[in-house]
């Protein structure tokens, strides 16, 4: 596998960046390419780095930092400036290392980076290295982006809008409510659009999603960026791979879902960044002791502002929902949502628990924050029809929104469509379908470089 065309296989360095939605599809990509024969690099930051245990063939580039931890409740545009900036210099000097070492060897190096890691691309471009960017977002993010931006620049979308549920101009379907970046204050949202502006030009981009379910917003990149648009997802589905987690799961979960009736369980995770007021958590156990139906729910430690744990859970809960509810700290949600006792998922919409969700024809319950989680929810409620969105935060409606996918007829038919959803995507990574037959088409264009 090591000849090309009389030509070394090139090694690809892939940098990921240290968020866990972002590492786990940026190593899941790294395992479909080294399945595929080539040698691999992960570039990481010291704050979260990926465990080389799991992957003893990858060769690790650990990159100064100088970071302590992610402060979610501090700017993300700051973040990931200091990010950027600090990184640069020993991703250069570790490119400039592996190109001395390579070039006696005949063989190139390729770098595909995580978007949020643009500094990748750019000290590749300095170094005349392909450089392909890798989006682990929703595709229907970004023509969502252009829109805010563009809205911004014409002085249609004030601070104030973000609750606006009119319909965005010539922007279907997304509602001004739906936009991403929409909460976050004025002086983030331009010192972020500042900060991206630096991003290079890449020579392709590679996408965790699938062409069947965002087919028009791939159209709309290709068109913007005039490169090679591969959609390669769900990357979960296409390698396995071992956990990637940044922390231990709890596997109890699972032989206490082997005891429950078929789709008779909704499952609740808010991803691996959100920290939650307390007063949404309470409202949220109060509206599943009075749904009356079983639960996992995963809270993680410290996600619940002014809460070590689970002490924001109201008197009683515990007692009450003994027989029928499970908390976790961490939980092994892909394997969760597999089980066949799983009927519902209440998620934040963070785009791998989207893609995880719907790979399994769970109905969602969508509740977004922030970033790509309103497009997301906006397109699985509205737009694929396979999930309801939360619109007021009391213990009611919430409540009311438990029923209507667990029990009512609504949620059954919103299960047989995302049933079919999941059937579709079993296809698109199998020979011949659409996602499969991308990663061969990337394959392909790294060796051509
Ligand atoms: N996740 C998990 N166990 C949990 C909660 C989340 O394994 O208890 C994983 C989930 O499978 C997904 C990731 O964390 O792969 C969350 O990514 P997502 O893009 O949904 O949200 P983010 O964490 O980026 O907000």
């Amino acid at each position: 596998m090591e000849e090309h065309g009389g030509r070394r296989w090139p090694l690809v360095v892939l940098a990921a960046s240290p968020f866990h939605g972002h590492m786990t599809p940026t190593l899941q990509l790294a395992k479909a390419l080294h399945g595929k024969g080539f040698s691999i690099a992960i570039a990481h930051s010291k704050l979260n780095p990926p465990n080389p245990s799991n992957d003893p063939s990858f060769i690790f580039l650990p990159l100064s930092d100088n970071l302590s931890a992610i402060d979610e409740s501090a700017s993300f545009t700051n973040f990931i400036d200091t990010l950027n900036k600090n990184c640069k210099q020993s991703f250069h000097d570790h490119l400039t290392r592996l190109l001395g070492e390579h070039n006696r060897g005949n063989k190139s190096i390729v770098v595909i980076y995580d978007h949020l890691m643009f500094f990748a691309g750019n000290v590749a471009v300095d170094l005349n290295l392909t450089a392909i960017v890798f989006r682990s977002c929703s595709a229907a993010y970004f023509p969502a982006f252009l829109a805010r931006l563009q809205l911004r620049q014409e002085g249609r979308f004030l601070e104030e809008d973000y609750e606006m549920k009119e319909m965005v101009p010539n922007h279907h379907p997304l509602r001004y409510k739906d936009l991403p970046f929409s909460k976050a204050p004025i002086e983030d949202w331009k010192q972020l659009v500042s900060i991206i502006s630096h991003s290079p030009r890449p020579s392709a981009i590679i996408w965790n999603t699938i062409k069947f379910l965002e087919d028009e917003a791939l159209t709309q990149i290709h068109h913007h960026y005039q490169v090679p648009v591969f959609a390669v997802g769900p990357l979960h589905k296409i390698t396995p791979s071992p956990p990637s987690s940044f922390l231990e799961e709890d596997s109890s979960c699972i032989s206490w879902l082997d005891k429950q009736a078929p789709k008779s369980v909704i499952y609740i995770s808010f991803g691996s960044l959100m920290t939650l007021n307390k007063k949404v958590l309470t409202q949220m156990a109060s509206g599943l002791a009075k749904s009356n139906q079983p639960f996992v729910w995963a809270v993680r430690p410290g996600s619940v502002c002014d809460s070590e744990w689970t002490e924001f859970l109201p008197e009683g809960f515990v007692q009450e929902t003994r027989e029928r509810g499970l908390i976790v700290k961490w939980a092994p949600q892909k394997e969760v949502l597999a089980h066949s006792a799983i009927g519902g998922f209440w998620s934040h919409c963070g785009w791998n628990s989207t893609l995880e969700s719907i790979s399994e024809g769970v109905p969602m319950i969508c509740q977004p924050f922030n970033v790509d989680q309103m497009v997301n929810a906006r397109y699985v409620s509205y737009v694929w029809k396979i999930g309801l969105e939360l619109e007021g935060l009391e213990s009611g409606e919430m409540e009311k929104m438990i029923r209507r996918v667990m029990v009512d007829e609504e949620g059954e038919e919103m299960r047989v469509r995302a049933i079919n959803v999941k059937k579709m995507i079993k296809e698109a990574v199998e020979n011949g379908g659409s996602s499969h037959d991308r990663l061969e088409d990337l394959m392909g264009f790294i060796l051509s470089c």
